[in-house]
């Protein structure tokens, strides 16, 4: 491939260190829905996980392009960046709104690993992607929170240390707009777990690690409370470009993945008396994937360069989560094709990475959501809800 990478040292230490955790590693934790503890401790102490935590708090203070190649690499060697990469973009939360003494005493903790920032509780059963409809509540007594309420598919929570949580303070017929009256919080879960706070995993396609969070009359310190209450919407809003930019390299990484796994494959099957990559009939699906990666790669650079030299990007961070989801998921479909039968044993990691790089285009937020975001904000059309 010509095409010129950022962070070429990076990606090279960052290749080497995924190589001790090869495809029999994921597999294996694939089959009984086991957490990468090794491989999330190896990536803590190389730095990797620290990477937007500023110099002055104990990280290495580079910008989102260098994280974004950290997690494109592990996706592109066959592993998954699901496991851990929440702290990138939840730390953000933290770092822009979070006082000082916050910053002061969890910053260097989360840079060394000692706390781990892994859970990012947003999602509810009941409101789904219409987020200020949640019905988690904390309410304010003396010093506390008392927090009530359910959440759904808060990834890692069981291999975190704190959550970072969004609950409604204020009740919904008492503001004004509905995107105010919800707040943020950095719960220690630990200590939160057995007094108010519940976890129940949730087994889904592929190792997520994902959970239902129940909250019974949960206390937590008034301190607890990241920024201004009643602006917790506006704060988890401000942290989605870098979200959706992190994720979209992932699914960069895992079209990459997918690409080099079928072309290898694809130049050493014999079937017929040649190689089935002489067929055009399976070069071309190779070949079209391949168009597809580099233009959706051309579109995370563009949302990466934007979101460094700090101009909006909420246009491109969506196109790019978008394309590249889509352009890992053509990826994805091509290389079981190219694979026969092959695509569905185990042993090849193939059916593994495709179930994974399925969640893509539904979460941290839906296609239609993007293309609605696109139709409403950026070419003003009419809003549909
Ligand atoms: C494995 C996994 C891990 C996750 N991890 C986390 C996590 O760590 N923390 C967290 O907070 N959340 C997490 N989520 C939740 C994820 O962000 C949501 O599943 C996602 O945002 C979609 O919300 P929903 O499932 O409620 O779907 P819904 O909102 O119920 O939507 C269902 C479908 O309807 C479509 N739809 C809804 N409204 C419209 C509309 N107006 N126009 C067109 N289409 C519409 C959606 O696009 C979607 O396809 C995770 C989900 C999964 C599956």
């Amino acid at each position: 491939m010509t095409h010129q990478e950022s962070h070429s040292e990076i990606r090279a230490e960052v290749t080497k260190l995924c190589a001790k955790f090869p495809g029999a590693y994921w597999r294996q934790l694939d089959a009984v829905r086991g957490y990468p503890t090794e491989f999330v401790v190896a990536l803590t102490e190389a730095g990797y996980l620290s990477v937007l935590i500023p110099e002055e708090y104990g990280g290495s203070g580079l910008g989102l392009s260098a994280a974004a190649a950290i997690l494109e690499t592990i996706h592109e060697t066959g592993g998954n960046g699901g496991a851990c990469h929440a702290q990138m973009y939840t730390m953000g939360t933290v770092l822009r709104h979070g006082s000082e003494a916050q910053k002061q005493y969890y910053l260097p903790k989360i840079a060394t690993g000692e706390l781990r920032l892994q859970a990012f509780g947003v999602t509810e059963p009941t409101s789904g992607t219409d987020t200020t409809a949640l019905r988690t509540t904390a309410r304010r007594e003396g010093d506390e929170y008392v927090v009530n309420g359910q959440k759904v598919w808060t990834s890692r929570a069981e291999h975190s240390d704190l959550m970072l949580l969004l609950a409604r303070t204020t009740p919904r017929d008492q503001v004004t707009k509905k995107t105010e009256g919800l707040s943020t919080f950095l719960i220690d879960m630990q200590s939160a777990k057995g007094h108010g706070l519940t976890l129940r995993p949730i087994r889904s396609m592929m190792n997520h690690n994902s959970c239902e969070v129940f909250f019974d009359n949960m206390r937590i310190p008034a301190d607890t409370l990241v920024g201004e209450e009643g602006r917790g919407f506006r704060y988890i809003l401000d942290g989605m470009n870098a979200e959706r930019l992190l994720i979209a390299a992932e699914c960069i990484g895992d079209a990459k993945w997918f690409i080099g796994k079928a072309t290898e494959y694809a130049k050493s099957r014999v079937v017929f008396g040649r190689p089935i990559g002489q067929n055009q009939g399976i070069q071309f699906p190779i070949a079209n994937a391949y168009a597809k990666m580099c233009a959706a790669r051309l579109m995370v650079q563009d949302g990466l360069a934007r979101f460094e030299r700090g101009e909006p990007c909420g246009e491109q961070a969506n196109m790019a989560k978008m394309l590249a989801s889509d352009a890992s998921w053509a990826a994805a479909e091509m290389a079981v094709q190219t694979h026969g039968g092959f695509g569905f044993a185990e042993e090849y990691d193939i059916e593994r990475k495709f179930r994974e790089t399925r969640l893509y285009q539904v979460a941290p937020i839906s296609t239609n959501l993007i293309l609605s975001y696109l139709a409403e904000h950026v070419l003003g059309l009419p809003r549909s809800y």
